[in-house]
């Protein structure tokens, strides 16, 4: 019994590791064989009229790829350029910078801090500069309060000081009433979602194209990170299918899908991943058991599967125990 008491400790330590390296990597951290390309490497693609997005490759955050991994871009207005996402570190947010220099004169207004992931917004303080407008959820200050320090301080061992970034703080925060901003000619709304995919999700629609920008409230082939609700995340999907937008621009993946699609794989997802944690809860089976048995259906159909499953599991664990 002690060695199996012993066992259960290891794996729960384990646990306690995988977890404090996913609040900052798991989040958005992908290792395909992309692994060690460069930002420069990746180009934008322009998915509608004056929308670039570059994908970011399917990597962990290294010195080599500047923490580039996320889904970034930008918007042209008549008047005025929005940040759809800062970028992974002030490096990976200099390069975005640049991009948008070669592409147009007009003024960066606004920047979007999606959520309170680094690989979504430690590059915004490459545009202190241009003075923009920071637009984030009204509970991405209270994020950034708690775990920026930590997520700088982790990016800095990684990339070093010069090319980290920094903490920057909204200073538009969306309500859940929601928000609308103005390009000229091309407006744009906002959504503050519940707790989800994080506690301070934000969403944007671009109105001219009615392309949907959920950042990583959607995943498309990288295995979902849960960092926020599990019924919360259900819910928000139904609230990004509801807006009736058929193609969007996901956190992670490619950098732009049908909508539906991606969404079914989501939420097929993330209902076996309830459906199969209530069960065991059910049926008492402990969390290092659960941990080899729930949602191994979908072990096929996404990239890091193996890595960040078994936190989502403990994070289900964690929310569901206690219905
Ligand atoms: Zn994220
Ligand atoms: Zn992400």
């Amino acid at each position: 019994m002690a060695a199996q008491g012993r066992g259960a400790f290891a794996e729960a330590r384990a646990l306690s590791v995988s977890r404090r390296q996913a609040l900052f990597g798991g989040l958005c951290l992908c290792c395909l064989p992309t692994l060690g390309r460069s930002a420069e490497a990746c180009g934008l693609d322009e998915v509608g009229p004056g929308i670039f997005v570059r994908r970011g490759p399917d990597a962990e955050a290294t010195p080599e790829n500047n923490d580039a991994i996320a889904n970034i871009g930008f918007i042209v207005g008549d008047d005025s350029v929005l940040v759809t996402e800062s970028g992974g570190s002030l490096a990976d947010g200099q390069w975005l910078r640049g991009e948008i220099a070669k592409r147009t004169t007009k003024p960066v207004s606004h920047v979007v801090l999606t959520h309170v992931h680094p690989d979504h917004c430690f590059g915004a303080a490459a545009f202190a500069a241009d003075k923009p407008v920071f637009i984030g959820h009204n509970a991405l200050r209270p994020a950034l309060d708690a775990r920026g320090a930590y997520y700088r301080a982790r990016l800095v061992e990684i990339l070093g000081a010069d090319k980290a970034g920094s903490v920057v703080y909204p200073t538009l925060e969306v309500k859940p009433e929601g928000a609308e901003i103005d390009l000229g000619g091309r407006r744009l709304s906002f959504a503050a979602h519940g707790a989800a995919h994080t506690s301070c999700d934000l969403s944007m629609r671009d109105l001219k194209t009615g392309i949907l920008f959920p950042a990583d409230l959607l995943f498309v082939t990288r295995i979902p990170s849960l960092d926020g609700s599990l019924l919360g995340w259900l819910k928000e999907a139904e609230a990004l299918k509801a807006t009736g937008a058929t193609q969007a621009v996901p956190g992670h993946g490619p950098t732009l899908v049908d909508l539906a699609p991606a969404l079914a794989d989501l939420t097929r997802y993330l209902t076996t991943l309830r459906d199969e944690t209530r069960k065991a809860l059910g049926s008492d089976v402990p969390i290092e058991k659960a941990v080899a048995t729930i949602g191994r259906s979908e072990r096929d159909r996404w990239v890091l599967f193996d890595t960040y499953h078994g936190r989502n599991i403990t994070q289900a664990f964690k929310e569901l125990e206690w219905e």
